[in-house]
């Protein structure tokens, strides 16, 4: 299929093959991947080997773990409020302070979870305050306002906005010795990664590396060690539900609750095929190379399209654009549509066009995007 939805996204073809096998009968055991207990031993081995793989293709260095939870993305957001202030009142015995860049809708959210949790957000630079009030840039690293370091519990960003279509280009430069934080739910094996910078990675799975049901975390072990719950609670910091307790998931090896073993099976899947072609650089190049056709030819045709992204924040992963003309976004939507092109319609809160580059969009897709933008440049009138 050629489909440009930003998510739940495609799953490359072979994966979703195999995966349809084992949802019906794994490892010829007359039971499927989805019946199995998540106790079992053949789960506890898809867990095992999930984490490897993940271990290998980010090559993610011994001071850190790789856990599964649910919750998605937005479970994620309280999450990180509850573990990572509880970790530094450890450190500490305070509190701490929260800096969040708001760079997008995502990170906007996850900022306001943070704040209706109770804690002491500050905003290190908010982009729309930087680009006439809305999203698009990554403001300049002159303006940002971090807490006084030993204060801070942690950092946080958005590596890749969805909605919004605006990317880090780097990894943003932290104070000494506080802890970075990264949603990577739209971006994760897109690129290499130095996860060594990091705090914690996190993020739902059903863009880049699986289905709904499951996400991945990624944390520094030393920030397991954290205050217990009742004297956190005693500092003003919030008591964990339990689910999204990080020392108690991997205390038990992602399996303190029933966690979908299909859905980590399939992230197995995605990332051994990953690893069988070539691994993070092969997928960089070829998602840079990908994303760049695309803006190439809507950069040649600046009357017909707007690209509201600054160059230098432009995602690889999702290109948003809207159209000039009346009626040429309903054209270009139906017209596309017509072509076994499917998926375009940008977010609603925004409106546009959304072309949702991820690892399982081929670029045997993108050309056929490609052909029809250049067929509907001819045709369209502004
Ligand atoms: N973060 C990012 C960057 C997203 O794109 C999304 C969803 O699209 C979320 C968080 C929220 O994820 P979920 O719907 O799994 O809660």
């Amino acid at each position: 299929p050629n489909y440009f939805g930003a998510g739940p996204a495609l799953l490359p073809t072979n994966v979703l093959e195999e995966a349809a096998a084992d949802l019906l009968n794994y490892q010829s055991l007359g039971v499927g991947v989805g019946e199995m207990s998540h106790r079992s031993s053949q789960a506890t081995d898809i867990i095992n080997e999930t984490k490897e793989n993940f271990n290998k293709i980010l090559n993610i260095p011994d001071t850190h773990e790789v856990f599964f939870a649910q919750g998605g993305g937005t479970g994620g957001f309280a999450a990180v409020v509850y573990n990572m202030l509880a970790s530094f009142a450890q450190k500490t015995g305070k509190k701490g302070k929260v800096d969040y860049f708001i760079t997008g809708a995502w990170s906007q959210k996850a900022s306001e979870e943070a704040e209706r949790l109770g804690a002491d957000v500050n905003i290190v630079a908010d982009a729309r305050k930087f680009n006439n009030g809305k999203y698009g840039v990554i403001p300049a690293k002159s303006e940002w306002k971090f807490s006084d370091p030993s204060e801070t519990a942690y950092v946080y960003y958005c590596d890749n906005e969805t909605v919004a279509g605006v990317e880090f280009a780097e990894v943003p430069e932290v104070p000494e010795g506080v802890e970075l934080v990264a949603d990577m739910s739209s971006n994760i094996l897109s690129k290499e990664l130095d996860v060594s910078k990091f705090g914690l990675i996190f993020g739902g799975a059903q863009k880049n590396i699986g289905i709904a049901g499951v996400s991945f975390y990624v944390i520094k072990k030393s920030l397991l060690d954290r205050l217990p719950q009742k004297e956190a609670n005693a500092l003003g910091i919030q008591v964990c539900p339990i689910f999204l307790d990080f020392p108690s998931i991997v205390k038990n090896n992602s399996a303190y609750n029933t966690v979908s073993i299909l859905c980590i099976h399939i992230i197995n899947l995605v990332l051994k095929n990953l690893l069988a072609k070539g691994g993070l650089s092969a997928q960089e190049s070829l998602s840079k190379r990908k994303a760049q056709k695309v803006y190439s030819i809507l950069d040649q045709n600046p009357a017909l399209f707007n690209l509201p992204v600054d160059k230098s924040a432009r995602s690889n992963m999702n290109i948003v654009f809207t159209i000039n003309g009346e009626g040429n976004e309903e054209k270009f939507l139906k017209g596309s549509s017509a072509r076994g092109l499917s998926g375009l319609k940008g977010h609603r809160s925004v409106g546009g066009i959304r072309v949702s580059n991820y690892n399982a969009v081929t670029e045997e897709s993108i050309d056929k995007l490609i052909e029809f933008v250049k067929d509907f440049i001819k045709e369209a009138s502004v």
